[in-house]
C-alpha cells in the first residue's frame, strides 16, 4: 500500500452581515467570513490538503475566485469535488485532523456535526476526522476576531495494492 500526506491552512476575514459556516454547519453569530464562496476555511484547509497530498496545487487553481460559477458556492460541494479527485488517483482517506483558530463564538456545540458532514464527503467513518479549536488568547487578528483561520493535515492510502 502506499500513501501520500497533505497539509493545508486557510485564512478568511470576519464581517457583519454574512452566515458563518464552518465544516458545512452554519453557526449563529453576529459576523461571517467574507469570501467569493461562503467562505468556509474548514472545508477550504481540508480541501488544499487533500490538493496537496495528491499534487494537485490548491483550491484557487481549481475554484478561481474570478470565476462567476463559485460565486457563493458551497464549499462542502467543492470539498466534493477535490474527493472525486482523489478518488480518481486511486485513494481513499486514512484520516483528517483540523484545527480551527477562532476567538469567538464556542465551537464545541458543533464540533460533532461538523465532523459527521465532513466523514460523509470523505466517504470515512467520523472518527477518522477530528476537529480541534483553538483561541488566539486575544492576541494578534484571530484574537481581535478579525478573521478565522484553520489547518488540516490528511492522510491518503492507495486503494490498490500491488501485488508482487
Ligand atoms: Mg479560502
Amino acid at each position: 500500500m502506499s500513501f501520500r500526506i497533505g497539509h493545508g491552512v486557510d485564512i478568511h476575514r470576519l464581517v457583519p452581515g454574512r452566515k458563518l459556516i464552518l465544516g458545512g454547519v452554519e453557526i449563529p453569530w453576529d459576523k461571517g467570513l467574507l469570501g467569493h464562496s461562503d467562505a468556509d476555511v474548514v472545508c477550504h484547509a481540508l480541501s488544499n490538503a487533500l490538493l496537496g497530498a495528491i499534487g494537485e496545487g490548491d483550491i484557487g487553481r481549481h475554484f478561481p475566485d474570478s470565476d462567476p460559477r463559485y460565486k457563493d458556492a458551497s464549499s462542502l460541494e467543492l470539498l466534493q469535488v477535490v474527493m472525486a479527485l482523489v478518488k480518481a488517483r486511486g485513494f481513499r482517506i486514512g484520516n483528517a485532523d483540523l484545527t480551527i483558530l477562532a476567538e469567538k463564538p464556542k465551537l464545541a456545540p458543533y464540533r460533532e456535526d461538523m465532523q459527521k458532514r465532513l466523514a460523509v464527503v470523505l466517504q470515512v467513518e467520523s472518527a477518522a476526522v477530528n476537529i480541534k479549536a483553538t483561541t488566539g488568547e486575544k492576541m494578534g487578528f484571530i484574537g481581535r476576531e478579525e478573521g478565522m483561520m484553520a489547518e488540516a493535515v490528511v492522510l491518503l492510502e492507495s486503494v490498490t495494492t500491488v501485488l508482487g
